[in-house]
């Protein structure tokens, strides 16, 4: 039977799926340093991982019973890749099993920004009996998403998600893609309906100057793309979501940018410095925080387990 070490969590679902197909899940967490030598002493031929564990050369070098390397998750910053490749073993991931709770997540920020529930949910625990009415009143000047322009920033899969749920609540969609140059969108409702729209591509410089909200779906990048001259070009009061990779945006900058008030709020899921942001991030009273968690649904960990485990019966089983 062949042995499948699931190191960093499988959903149920996938878990049960595997079984079916007939490997022995292992549903350990095994050590990183003692990582080569569990493998070898049980004959591992599949090893699951998310972004904890790191697959590097040694491990693929002193682990000759890997066959496959499945990453749950888009990202493969954890794996060599190509040095795996080279020697013969596949390397798999599920890239688009969790573009709907990303996007979804994005409008959580979106939405508790527009309202200050980000905010009430921080002072209503702590003053809400006593202070009541000047809470009322500070809260009191929220906006409606209806009717506003979102500048997406990266229209991959992920971007396109955001595009359909903006569209969908009535929102005008402008979008800027280093390469892709997608034109339709199709909702699809809960009742099969569809429903069908063009979008635009913009350039960066417009995206950022003519959207009320500006949400980043790019790839991990060498340098941060939302820098001061980024942030000055946005409207006043703009509010900037960033679900995609720490570093994306420069946090020196986005503080001052949101301090002198020019940046309305910001919304991070993403940080420079995981797991420890700075703590003026995490104090800003002007930023909609989340604990990298775009991906972690419940659906979304279905979905992956259960595409990790069909890909992995093809490729091993035929
Ligand atoms: P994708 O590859 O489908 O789309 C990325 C798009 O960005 C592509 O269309 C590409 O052409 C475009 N692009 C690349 N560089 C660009 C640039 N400099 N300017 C403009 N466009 C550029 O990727 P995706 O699945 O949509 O994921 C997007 C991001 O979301 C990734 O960074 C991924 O790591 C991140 N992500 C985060 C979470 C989370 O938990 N918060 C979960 C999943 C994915």
């Amino acid at each position: 039977m062949k042995n499948i070490l699931i190191n960093d969590g499988l959903s149920q679902a996938g878990k049960n799926q595997l079984k079916t197909f007939g490997f022995n899940v292992i549903d350990e967490k095994i050590s990183q340093n003692k990582l080569s030598e569990f493998i070898n002493k049980n004959s591992i031929c599949v090893i699951l991982v998310r972004s904890a564990t790191e697959i590097r050369k040694d491990i693929i070098d002193k682990c000759p019973t890997i066959k496959l390397i499945g990453r749950g998750g888009v990202g493969l910053d954890n794996i060599d890749v190509n040095y795996a490749k080279e020697k013969g073993i596949h390397v798999i991931n599920t890239p688009s099993a969790s573009s709907q709770s990303v996007a979804e997540l994005v409008f959580a920020h979106l939405f508790g920004i527009a309202r200050f529930t980000y905010h009430s949910n921080r002072t209503m625990p702590l003053e809400g009996d006593l202070n009541f009415k000047n809470l009322k009143k500070n809260y009191s000047n929220g906006i409606e998403l209806r009717g506003k322009t979102i500048g997406i920033i990266g229209f991959g899969k992920i971007g396109q998600e955001v595009a359909k749920i903006a569209i969908a609540i009535g929102m005008k969609v402008l979008y800027y893609d280093l390469y892709n140059e997608e034109e339709k969108i199709t909702i699809e409702f809960h009742n099969t309906e569809t429903y069908s729209t063009n979008v635009v591509k913009s350039d960066f410089s417009n995206t950022l100057k003519n959207s009320d909200f500006i949400t980043l779906h790019v790839p991990k990048q060498k340098e941060a793309l939302i820098n001061k001259k980024e942030l000055e070009t946005m409207k006043k009061g703009a509010i900037i979501i960033n679900t995609s990779r720490g570093g994306i945006i420069n946090e020196t900058d986005l503080i001052e940018s949101l301090n002198n008030r020019k940046t309305g709020y910001a919304g991070l899921d993403v940080y420079e410095d995981e797991p420890k942001p700075r703590i003026d991030i995490l104090m800003n009273e002007y930023i909609s925080l989340s604990p990298h968690i775009g991906a972690s649904t419940q659906e979304a960990q279905d979905r992956i387990g259960l595409e990790l485990a069909n890909q992995i019966n093809q490729l091993l089983n035929g």
